[in-house]
């Protein structure tokens, strides 16, 4: 059910110092004006903060309210995803604003845990530093359980979009789009809650984790133990390649498995003049990069993608009369296999090490894990897949959905499906008529917020439908000659 705002008026939106003018339902009222419900628990929140800003949930006018008065029951359970946009669109402006880098999302990580108070769900902090993991549904230890994550941290890119809403942190910028995850998780978190009755008896975790760009928060969020009761994990990704609410996916391998590497090549420096008395790294390391990659790649299956990739180099001399002694370069390595990983990795150490001595020079290789950890290959689970195609068909309808590219991106959600079955997808972004068509990590990316309801709505129906369906094959395995049991509801709508 659409909430049909019959007129629109402007409310501020305030987070810290700054404030953005949105348009919000007249019917909406300010959540953080009311006191907290009874029940409300909020078990670990290890910090005093802000009173939060005056964002206003929609809320509907005619829902049931129960006895004890509390915000969440006065969400409607006939929320749509559109009534919601307003106040994402705000969430998303809000973090745009004001992006952090990996592990210090820590402004980021409040304003969160303030959009959840708000909601009345419960939440752990910090998980993985930074992160947190919001609880909903039945709560009881050993049913079944479903993840949703987005990722909260930004790029030390500076933006040049010259939105009203830009960086206001110099050097740093929501370029990948981690606060539009971070806005719908938000928006599908009010959903969800709104009709947290209909989960089924099972549980659904919110997964709000730092640090996807660097670091690895995701490999972090896996060693606490944070999925270790977790039976599904969804996320998505947006994406500007995809025309604006369309959301595409596959099965199996989907993003690439990434290691950096940093070679050192030695030689022995000396007079330019008198080559015949140095051994020149340089020409040596020239040599060895050119020939990279077919050296590397020879012996893989040609069908199998690979990137090697040299992105640096550099002597440890600048003089154009002086053979220096040491050239180091470094780049990339990425595939779709942990197998295909690991032959690149030995090769790349074998052909640095020969191709230098040929030239009379050592080659060593750094693969930098101590400084950022293999990103293993994203891998759907194929019948998580076919799920996730299933409720994206419900949520935008069969012309809707489409089947994801490869991409040589990584992406740390890897760790968490390497654990659980998983799905992870592309929600488009773009919009050619506004002009925002600029790829992630461009200093000039945005994207259409339009998009934000249809993730919420996406998001929020995986996690319902998800329980539905587990809860309607225990009814089936109880009564084995019984009924067919029918799915308690449908999936959420956005429009
Ligand atoms: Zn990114
Ligand atoms: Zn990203």
């Amino acid at each position: 059910m659409a909430m049909n705002p019959p007129s629109l008026q402007s409310v501020s939106i305030a987070r810290g110092s700054r404030l953005c003018n949105i348009h919000m339902q007249p019917t909406a009222q300010n959540l953080c004006q009311r006191s907290r419900p009874r029940h409300m628990v909020v078990p670990h929140v290890a910090q005093q903060h802000r009173a939060p800003g005056p964002i206003s949930l929609p809320m509907s006018s005619t829902s049931s309210v129960d006895s004890d008065e509390s915000t969440v029951h006065r969400l409607s359970r006939k929320l749509s995803a559109a009534d919601l946009e307003p106040w994402m669109i705000s969430v998303r402006r809000s973090l745009h604003a004001e992006p952090e880098l990996s592990f210090k999302e820590h402004k980021t990580s409040q304003f969160i845990r303030q959009q959840l108070d708000k909601l009345g769900i419960r939440y752990d902090y910090p998980v993985a530093r930074t992160g947190i993991v919001a609880h909903l549904g039945s709560g009881a230890p050993g049913s079944p359980c479903v993840a949703l994550r987005a990722d909260m941290d930004a790029l030390p890119i500076t933006e040049l979009t010259g939105a009203p809403y830009g960086s206001t942190h110099t050097g740093c910028m929501h370029a990948c789009g981690h606060d539009a995850h971070c806005a719908m998780l938000l928006g599908a978190a009010a959903l969800l809650k709104a009709r947290e009755r209909e989960l089924a008896g099972g549980r659904v975790k919110l997964l709000f984790q730092p640090a996807e760009e660097a670091d690895g928060g995701g490999k972090v969020m896996v060693a606490e133990g944070v999925v270790a009761d977790v039976d599904a994990a969804f996320a998505l990704h947006v994406w500007p390649q995809l025309p604006a609410g369309t959301i595409a996916t596959r099965p199996g391998p989907l993003m690439a498995g990434v290691l950096s590497f940093e070679a050192t090549v030695k030689g022995r420096g000396g007079h330019a003049a008198m080559p015949h008395t140095t051994v020149n790294p340089v020409i040596a390391a020239a040599s060895i990069v050119a020939e990279l990659k077919p050296l590397v790649t020879a012996h893989l299956p040609p069908y199998e993608p690979v990137v090697v990739n040299v992105c640096h180099m550099s002597s440890d001399g600048e003089a154009f009369n002086v053979v220096p002694d040491t050239v180091r370069f470094g780049g990339t390595v990425r595939a779709f296999s942990d197998d295909i990983m690991r032959q690149l990795k030995q090769r790349l150490t074998e052909v640095v090490a020969v191709q230098a001595r040929v030239h009379g020079c050592e080659g060593i290789v750094d693969f930098r894990e101590d400084k950022e950890p293999y990103f293993p290959p994203l891998v759907n689970n194929p019948s998580m897949s076919d799920f996730a195609r299933s409720v994206a068909k419900r949520v935008v309808g069969e012309g809707g959905v489409a089947l994801a590219d490869l991409t040589m991106a990584s992406e740390d959600f890897a760790f968490i499906a390497q654990q659980v079955p998983a799905c992870f997808a592309f929600l488009g972004v773009r919009n050619e008529e506004r002009g925002i068509v600029h790829g992630l990590h461009s200093p000039l990316f945005d994207l259409d917020e339009g998009a934000l309801k249809v993730g919420a709505a996406y998001l929020a129906s995986l996690a319902h439908d998800y329980l539905s369906q587990r809860a309607a094959a225990a009814t089936q395995r109880r009564h084995a000659h019984g009924t067919q049991h029918h799915e308690s509801a449908s999936s959420f709508t956005f429009s």
